[in-house]
């Protein structure tokens, strides 16, 4: 159910640093996570709990939550979430405290395989039961369909296909359900097409969004999604982001651009753009490059008059 005006979820520090070859250091993604919380964000996806051979980025997961944990009381209206992929990482975020467990199953037969090992059919099982579990617990759920508007090693995929996961979803009771952009394949047409037919499917669901801007459409397929009824954003600081397991994958849309814009639209104003903006400036520093968005290098267009 919505309740808030729009939901923003910052999944930067784990749909971004997993993509970083250089693993960043516990202690600095603590410092950037604490200035996230403090911007007036509603969820930040802290990391993701996959087996640290395979994505040493993540290995520090289960630190970072107990660390947040031990200082919420400053920011106990944000949720923190994690991403699992496995009855074992479910275990070890149930351990730690994640407050919302975000788990999704490729709509690409191949994506799937490389990402999880597993066909979508056996995938999206196993995903339904973590889900149902993860709810028995009193979590938050948040599943979700990757390489929903086209795939790097298969091209198109099916909107049909889609929709028969996003029905599996339902079908069990899980209704926040973000539909994800993984590839950068999305353009603004096909997210109009997409998410109008989810929407047909169920009226009480909440339906998110997570695009990345391999191909420079990420912003234009969110503002497509808003004028589409949807208000759940996710989104990366500095646009950082990429799946290691896609083809080629951009960073993910720029939360301070998407900030900025929705802000422009009177939408979200109390979030704290400037220091969205000071954390971008500090990631670009931290990483010796200049990061993707526009907004942490012009700055917000002035206000006149
Ligand atoms: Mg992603």
């Amino acid at each position: 159910m919505i309740t808030r005006e729009l939901v923003l979820h910052e999944v930067g520090p784990r749909d971004g640093l997993q993509f970083e070859e250089q693993t960043v250091p516990t202690e600095q993604k603590l410092k950037w996570i604490h200035g996230l919380l403090e911007c007036g964000l509603d969820i930040v996806q802290v990391g993701s709990f996959v087996h640290p051979a395979r994505v040493p980025q993540m290995a520090d997961a289960d630190l970072l939550f107990s660390e947040l944990k031990n200082h919420r009381s400053k920011h106990s209206n944000v949720t923190l979430s994690g991403l699992v992929l496995n009855e074992k990482g479910l275990e070890r975020g149930l351990a730690c405290g994640v407050d919302m467990f975000c788990m999704g199953v490729s709509a690409s037969e191949t994506h799937s395989r490389k990402n999880t090992g597993m066909s979508i059919a056996e995938a999206s099982g196993r995903i339904i039961a973590m889900a149902d579990q993860a709810e028995r617990e009193k979590k938050k759920v948040q599943v979700s369909v990757q390489s929903a508007f086209g795939c790097g090693y298969e091209g198109e995929i099916s909107m049909d296909r889609v929709l028969g996961l996003v029905g599996k979803f339902l079908e069990a009771g899980h209704k926040t359900i973000s539909l994800a952009d993984t590839a950068g394949h999305a353009t603004p047409d096909k997210v109009e097409k997409l998410f109008n037919a989810v929407a047909s499917l169920d009226s009480e669901a909440e339906w998110a969004c997570h695009f990345h801007n391999t191909y420079g459409l990420a912003l234009a397929n969110c503002y497509a999604a808003y004028q589409m009824g949807v208000r759940y954003f996710e989104s990366s600081f500095a646009g950082l982001g990429g799946c290691p397991f896609t083809k080629i994958a951009g960073g993910n849309v720029c939360t301070e651009d998407l900030v900025h814009m929705l802000q422009r639209m009177n939408v979200r104003k109390e979030v704290n753009l400037g220091k969205l903006i000071e954390i971008a400036r500090d990631v670009g520093r931290f990483f010796g490059r200049d990061m993707a968005g526009y907004v942490h290098k012009s700055g917000p267009i002035p206000e006149f008059g």
